[in-house]
């Protein structure tokens, strides 16, 4: 059993409570243009450029078997189409322009790495945290990661688009302790037309796992001018107090970390030039949701 990640950070402290080790799962159905790991995005592992780095020197071009390299009057430039993700290029890239982006990892290696911090997780109430991309797209790896983390004692959480089917659900809840759960647009069609998929399946698994009795922590990104307005922010508190019974909220603003990632996989960042919130804007919409009764925390 393993599973396509792009990171596993020891020691966070942003996923969820207490001190955590956080596994970073590739792929994701939804297209959030704010998106701070664009190579999350992709279940593949992928090829990462840097062209600050490269010295043109055309290496990388003769050892691509499928010809997905082009010499450019200043560095080179990837066919994404041509490259089958092969890696043979990145060992003649001497200064390292080259980059691997995600890797396979087994069940057994990542619970390896989970078990070496178990100390820290019993003394600050932490665990771990599965995020993405969206986890549950590799649902039976996490599931067979979160078997293991409770069979040792070890509390779990899932960092959560919500866009999963039923079946994925079923497989990871039994054995997750704690549920972050984005909600970005409450608005169906202002939902698709930002990050293109409806949130119809997104709002009914939300008031799934409330059902189940799982604890849950609703996560809201502020993202000026487009989720940040008022009609969202009631429509979301709405939702949340009457169709949930209430659940905290931690509103997390709009941050540029994460742009120079973009021109490595030769995504264009549509956001670029935009201005996070002041930290007024961000401080009138927590008291927004506190004034529907609810909890609200901001997550930096
Ligand atoms: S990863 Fe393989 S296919 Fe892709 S550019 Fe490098 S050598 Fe070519
Ligand atoms: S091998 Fe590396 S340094 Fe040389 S041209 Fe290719 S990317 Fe640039």
């Amino acid at each position: 059993m393993s599973g396509n990640i792009f990171n596993i950070q020891r020691f966070s402290v942003q996923d969820g409570p207490g001190i955590r080790t956080t596994l970073f799962m590739k792929g994701c159905p939804l297209a959030c243009p704010w998106c701070s790991n664009p190579e999350s995005q992709a279940n593949e592992i992928e090829l990462g450029y840097r062209d600050s780095l490269c010295d043109d020197c055309g290496r990388c071009k003769d050892k691509c078997k499928v010809g997905a390299i082009s010499i450019l009057e200043k560095g080179i430039s990837i066919d994404r189409d041509k490259c089958n993700s092969c890696l043979d290029c990145l060992a003649v890239c001497a200064p390292t322009a080259l980059k691997v982006l995600g890797e396979s990892i087994s069940a057994d290696r990542a619970i390896a790495i989970i078990l070496k911090d178990a100390k820290f997780y019993q003394n600050s109430n932490g665990g771990v945290t599965c995020s993405g991309g969206e986890p549950l797209m590799q649902s039976e790896f996490v599931a067979e990661v979160f078997k293991r983390c409770k069979a040792a004692g070890i509390h779990t959480t899932i960092d959560t688009t919500g866009h999963a089917s039923k079946s994925a659900l079923e497989r990871v809840l039994p054995f997750t302790d704690l549920v972050l759960f984005d909600v970005k647009l409450i608005d169906n069609e202002k939902h698709k037309k930002v990050v293109k998929f409806p949130n119809t399946r997104i709002l009914q698994n939300l008031k799934r796992i409330k059902s189940e009795g799982i604890s849950l922590i609703i996560r809201v990104p502020l993202i000026p001018g487009l989720t940040d307005s008022e009609e969202n922010i009631d429509g979301i508190a709405q939702f949340v107090t009457e169709e949930l019974g209430g659940a905290p909220i931690n509103v997390l603003p709009y941050h540029r970390f994460g742009t120079n990632k973009y021109s490595m996989l030769d995504i264009p960042y549509e956001l670029d030039g935009l201005a996070p919130l002041a930290e007024e804007q961000v401080a009138a919409i927590v008291n927004r949701f506190e004034s529907f009764g609810l909890s609200c925390e901001v997550v930096v």
